[in-house]
């Protein structure tokens, strides 16, 4: 039986991992379904995380360095996506995707959140043959082209003004007038010549054919006057889900306690409403979106399943 299973290899489940890890506990496996890393290596930059000061990296290269050290203390890596997560008198079952079985004493789940779709008309269609949620994996493919980016968080301004380097001009459509993105990342978007913003809008379709996106129509949500723009890629940026369903039981309910926005209900303690079983990171409600805090949270947790384990014994 396992110490602990962290679930997710984001900045919350590696953080646990290491605290886990160094803090003593010898039988701690972290159950991650890809690489390591988590959303923040989807990302072109990161420039509020403490000691890392380096704007010609990007979230993957921040990321490394952080698989290496969390590892370096006896956390087992189990490359396996986690289907669901039970408590069975004492202690969690797990169930992996195959139908494997994993017991543990604790469980950290911190499986975070994925790219919100938009809904708008070819979107599923085209998604990774024009249509991407990720400006570092594919703002290549668009160098010296035009491209439009949706939404108006921190994402869209950041990720546009990535693409702004490559690509020849970045349209950005926003669905109100005032952005939701730091004032910062707005003011730097805003000084960069190539980028132009299309507010009161958002996409109505997502043209293209067999060989993939060529164009989108954008609809003023206050005039419903439609343009349409010879655009070859197409950058969704409008949110986060969070990724809870490994918390539901076989009739679909969560097995902890949960806000109406489905994300689970902690304490400062990282502690659910279920004994030994804890979240960290952006599934938690209130979570900033931060991967300072997201590690923080990974962090509380661990020392708290230490604690936990000692008080059984
Ligand atoms: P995640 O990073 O979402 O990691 C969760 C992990 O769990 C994933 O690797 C996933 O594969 C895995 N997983 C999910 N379900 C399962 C399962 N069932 N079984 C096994 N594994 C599973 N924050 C900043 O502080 N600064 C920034 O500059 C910044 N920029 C960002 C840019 C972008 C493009 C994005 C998308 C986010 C950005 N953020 C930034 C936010 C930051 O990345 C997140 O707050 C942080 O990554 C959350 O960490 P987490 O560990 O909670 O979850
Ligand atoms: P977000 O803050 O939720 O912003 C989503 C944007 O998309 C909003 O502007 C929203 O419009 C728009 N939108 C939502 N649904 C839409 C739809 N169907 N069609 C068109 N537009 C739509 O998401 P995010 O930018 O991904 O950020 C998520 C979290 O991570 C935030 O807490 C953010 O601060 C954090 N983050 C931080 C950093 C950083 O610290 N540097 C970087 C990236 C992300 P409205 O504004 O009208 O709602």
């Amino acid at each position: 039986m396992l110490d602990c299973a962290i679930i997710g290899g984001g900045p919350a489940g590696l953080t646990a991992g290491l605290y886990a890890t160094r803090g003593g506990l010898k039988n701690v496996a972290l159950f991650e379904m890809g690489v390591p890393g988590g959303q923040i290596t989807k990302s072109s930059e990161i420039e509020n995380y403490p000691g890392f000061f380096d704007s010609t990296k990007t979230g993957l290269d921040f990321m490394d360095t952080w698989q290496k050290q969390c590892f370096n203390f006896g956390l087992k890596h189990e490359m396996k996506k986690v289907e669901t997560i039970d408590k069975t008198g004492e202690h969690f079952t797990l169930t992996l995707e195959g139908g494997e079985t994993v017991e543990a004493m604790t469980a950290i789940v911190a499986t975070g959140a994925v790219p919100r779709r938009a809904n708008f008309n070819g979107e599923d269609e085209f998604y990774g043959r024009g249509v991407s949620t990720c400006a570092t994996c594919d703002g290549f493919f668009y160098k010296d082209k035009p491209v439009t980016v949706l939404g108006g968080g921190d994402t869209a301004l950041e990720e546009a003004f990535y693409l702004s380097n490559i690509c020849s001009d970045v349209y950005v459509v926003h669905r109100r007038d005032e952005f939701r993105a730091a004032p910062p990342t707005i003011d730097r978007a805003t000084r960069k010549e190539n980028i132009h913003f299309i507010f009161d809008s958002v996409i109505e379709d997502a043209v293209g054919d067999k060989m993939g996106l060529s164009g989108v129509d954008i609809r003023n949500v206050k005039t419903d006057k439609i343009t349409h723009m010879d655009n070859t890629g197409l950058f969704v940026f409008v949110g986060q889900d969070v990724k809870n369903d490994v918390l539901k039981d076989a009739s679909d309910n969560f097995i902890c306690k949960m806000s109406e926005s489905a994300q689970v209900i902690v304490d400062l303690n990282m502690k659910t409403s279920v004994p030994g079983l804890f979240v960290a990171g952006d599934l938690r409600i209130e979570a900033p979106k931060q991967v300072v805090s997201a590690a923080g949270d990974g962090s509380i947790a661990a020392l708290q399943v230490i604690s936990y384990i000692q008080e059984q014994q």
